[in-house]
Formats: C-alpha cells, structure tokens, sequence
C-alpha cells in the first residue's frame, strides 16, 4: 500500500494506464470539495465519473464535427429563421431532433440560388452532430468524381459502403453541374444504395420536373425521385436571394447616409 502522500501520485499514474483524463484532473480538486460539503464515497465518485462521461461526450462530438465536412459558419446561431416560411420552420424544428434519421428518411431542400438551402442543410446537420449523430457533408459534383474514380479503379462497393456508414448524407447541389451519363450512374447508384438504409439530405436549384437534364433518361430520372421521395421531407424555399437582398440592403446604405448629409 502506497504512504499516504505518495497515493495522489500513483492514483494519476493509474488513472493515466486506465486512461481517465477527466478522472485525472479533477480528482484532488473534487476530494477537498466533497470533504468540505461532507458528500459520501459514492456522490464524489458519480461527480468523477459524469465529469469523464460529459468529456467523452464533447470529444466525440468534435470527432464527428471535423469527420462531418459540415461549412463551420453554417449553423443555426448565423441563421435568420424569421425568413423562413411558417411551415418550413416547423418541419425545421422537427428535423433537428433527429428522429427522422432513425425512420432513415431523406431531407430534400428546393430553392432557387441563395435561398438558404445549403445553411440550412448545414445547420441542421450540425444539430445531428450535436446529438451524436454522424453527418457527411459533400458537394453534389466531388462525390461524383469520388464515385467515378473508385468505380474505374474497381473499388466502387468500398466506396459505397464507406458512405454507408453516416447517419445522414448531405449532398449539397445536386443539378448544379452538368454530369455525363456514366457520372450519373454512380450516383443513382449511391441513391439505390443507401435507399431505406441511411438518410440522404440534398440541396437541389432544379424542381423534380427538370431533373430529366440531371439523370439523363426519363427511366433513371423516374426511379431516382421515386427512391427519393418514398420517405422523406422536402423543404421548399420559395424566397429571394439572401445575398441578392443583402447586397441591395448594403448598397442603399451608403447612398441613404449621403442623402442625410
Ligand atoms: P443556396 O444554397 O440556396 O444557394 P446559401 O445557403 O448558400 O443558398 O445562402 C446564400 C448566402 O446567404 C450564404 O452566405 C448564407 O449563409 C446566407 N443566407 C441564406 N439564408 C440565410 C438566412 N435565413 N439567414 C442568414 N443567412 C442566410
Ligand atoms: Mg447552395
């Protein structure tokens, strides 16, 4: 048995092998608190062991924020929901409690350019991370160039079930660039792939009735939105550019003060 004032030593060097860092730090700071309030064994113990549970906690939620790819700005703190319409805040609020992950339904945000729809992915997806939740961010145009590479070099499975492994999968502008015909292919694969499995949430400036220009033949076209839509929200942002809005707001500004002089 370890002298008295050799136990804080060796007790850190414990907890350092049974790797308890929070344990480690607080444990001779929350001895002198509990011997003052006269706390049991068990209340100092539970203090040690919420503090070492509350750490793991923010830890893996930084993990998952850094493997998300979530744009860092785009978070519901930076985002006006006053803009929103009535029933597109209220799907948002429902959303962002992440029970629709568990029913693997898909997110489909419409809107025309700067509506919002990409912030508002990115800040609902940032509300999944928070609840523990893995999120992959990714541009509609680079995870078809992924899945192109990997399909050429023979390994398109792994790359399908790396996808596979997120929780929900933001595919941000889907239509935005022009894709060939075997471009599209692996993303309809992607699509059947993860249908009634894992959520997709997409972004998209095209309605369902031009996605003919995205997916080439009206069949393909047909079973993409038909695996989309089976279960899933849409959001439609019928709005004005909020950086359309925000540049004229800018603009009279200036031209108001020299008005006032
Ligand atoms: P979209 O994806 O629909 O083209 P974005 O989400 O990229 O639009 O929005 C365009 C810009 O306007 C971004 O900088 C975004 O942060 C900002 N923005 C859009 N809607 C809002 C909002 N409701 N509150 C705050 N910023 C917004
Ligand atoms: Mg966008």
């Amino acid at each position: 048995m370890a002298a008295k004032s050799d136990v804080k030593a060796v007790l850190t060097e414990r907890l350092r092998e049974l790797h308890l860092p929070a344990f480690r730090e607080c444990f001779s700071e929350e001895a002198d608190r509990a011997r003052k309030a006269s706390s049991s064994y068990e209340r100092y113990l539970l203090e040690l062991a919420d503090r070492e549970a509350e750490a793991r906690r923010q830890n893996r939620i930084e993990r998952l924020l850094r493997a998300s790819k979530l744009p860092a700005g785009k978070t519901f703190e930076t985002f006006d929901m006053g803009r929103l319409p009535v029933k597109v805040a209220s799907q948002v609020k429902v959303l962002s409690e992440g029970a629709f992950l568990e029913r693997s339904e898909n997110v489909l945000a419409f809107g025309n350019p700067g509506s919002g729809k990409t912030h508002l992915l990115s800040a609902i997806g940032h509300e999944l991370v928070h609840l523990g939740h893995k999120v992959l961010f990714v541009a509609c145009s680079l995870l078809v160039q992924e899945l192109l590479v990997a399909k050429k070099e023979l390994r398109l499975g792994r790359a399908l079930k790396k996808f596979g492994k997120f929780d929900a999968l933001v595919i941000d502008d889907i239509g935005y660039v022009q894709h060939d015909r075997e471009e599209m292919e692996v993303l309809f694969t992607l699509l059947a792939d993860r249908y009634e499995r894992t959520s997709i949430m997409l972004t998209s400036n095209l309605p369902f009735s031009k996605w003919e220009q995205i997916f080439k033949d009206p069949m393909t076209t047909a079973a993409a939105i038909d695996r989309l839509v089976h279960h899933s929200v849409i959001l439609e942002l019928n709005l004005p550019s909020y950086r359309l809005e925000h540049s004229k707001a800018s603009r009279k500004k200036p031209a108001q003060q020299e008005q006032g002089k």
